[in-house]
Parts: structure tokens; sequence; C-alpha cells
């Protein structure tokens, strides 16, 4: 085995968030295991997955979180967000309500999180770009005004996936090194 004598220096927990249907589940799936899948099966129980990764010559591992369909408002547990170092606040480009949600999560996750949480905005299915209905303007103002990191993404596509996840632990080891 070539993991032999690998060690690991960090652990990373990410939480996802927002609306049911924005694609949570499978930018997870595209990332853990390059995988994705058009049938949108509902998250059963609490659940992460993981990736190992080397960041400044350092082994750290992320443990991703996804919600268990706890996506109505004030459903996800505390528990869900005790000691995550990240989050990912994810909406869907074609789906205006979901962005305008993004707002309340923001507030849901101040109130449970450390305060030196990374928060990154994600504007996931990129690739249905002629169903847009969040322009790419009003994803940014909001980002700058909240002082999020912002990306879109595909994960059908697998676009922005890496680079997203990449961005976001890069700025943990920032924040704890
Ligand atoms: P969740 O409820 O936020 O976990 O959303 P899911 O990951 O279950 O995805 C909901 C639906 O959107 C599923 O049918 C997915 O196949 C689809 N989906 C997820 N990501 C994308 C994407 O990047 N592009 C497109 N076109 N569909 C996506
Ligand atoms: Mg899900």
């Amino acid at each position: 085995r070539g993991d032999f004598n690998s060690k690991i220096d960090y652990v990373f927990k990410i939480v996802l968030i927002g609306d049911s249907a924005v694609g949570k589940s499978q930018l997870l799936a595209r990332y853990a295991r390059n995988e994705f899948s058009l049938d949108s099966k509902a998250t059963i129980g609490v659940e992460f997955q993981t990736r190992t990764l080397e960041i400044d010559r350092k082994t750290v591992k992320a443990q991703i979180w996804d919600t268990a369909g706890q996506e109505r408002y004030r459903a996800v547990t505390s528990a869900y967000y005790r000691g995550a170092m990240g989050a990912m606040l994810v909406y869907d480009i074609t789906n205006r309500q979901s962005f305008d949600h993004m707002a309340r999560w923001l507030d849901e996750l101040r109130g449970h999180a450390d305060k030196n949480i990374v928060i990154m905005l994600i504007g996931n299915k990129s690739d249905l770009g002629t169903l847009r209905a969040v322009p790419v303007d009003d994803a940014k103002e909001f980002a700058q005004r909240e002082n999020l990191f912002f990306m879109e993404t595909s994960a059908l596509e697998a676009t922005n996936v890496e680079p997203a996840f990449l961005n976001i632990m890069s700025e943990i080891y920032r924040v704890i090194s």
C-alpha cells in the first residue's frame, strides 16, 4: 500500500448548507469520489465524506459534511456546525429563491459557528447558463458585502469543484497556521 507511512497533520471539518436540490450532495460526490448522479436521492442520515490532500507539504484531511435533508429553516442542528472550520453556502444559479435564502443561511451559520470560520458562497449548476436566474454580479456583490469567497461551479461538468474545495481548504490552513 502506498499510504504506508502517511500521517494526517490536520483534519478540517467543512459543512455544506443551502436549500434542498441546489446540488450539495452532488458537489460532495464529485469532490470526494468523482461521481455525479442525475437522480436526486434525498440524503439520509447525517454523513460526511473525506478527501486527503497536501497543502504546504502538510497532509490535510477534509471532512465534508452534508445535510441530512434538514434543509428547512432552523432544522440543521448545532451538532452539524460544531467544530466546523469552513462552510460552503450553496445556491442554484437557476433558482433565485435559493440565492435569496443565502442571507438567512448565513445568519444561521454565524449564530452557530466559530467566528473564524471560512465561508464560501457557491453558485452551482453553472452548466445551465441558459436558465440563469442569478446574475454573477448579484452574487459577487453579496459575497463582497458579507466578506465571503465566491465561485460558480458545476457538479455535473466538474467545473470549478476542485478549485472551490482547494480554495476553502487553503484559507482554513491560512487561518490556523
Ligand atoms: P441537494 O439537495 O442540495 O443535496 O441537491 P442534490 O445534490 O441532490 O442535487 C439535486 C438535483 O440537482 C439532482 O437532480 C442533481 O442531479 C442536480 N444537480 C446537482 N448539481 C448539478 C449541476 O451542477 N448541474 C446540473 N445540471 N444539475 C445538478
Ligand atoms: Mg442532499
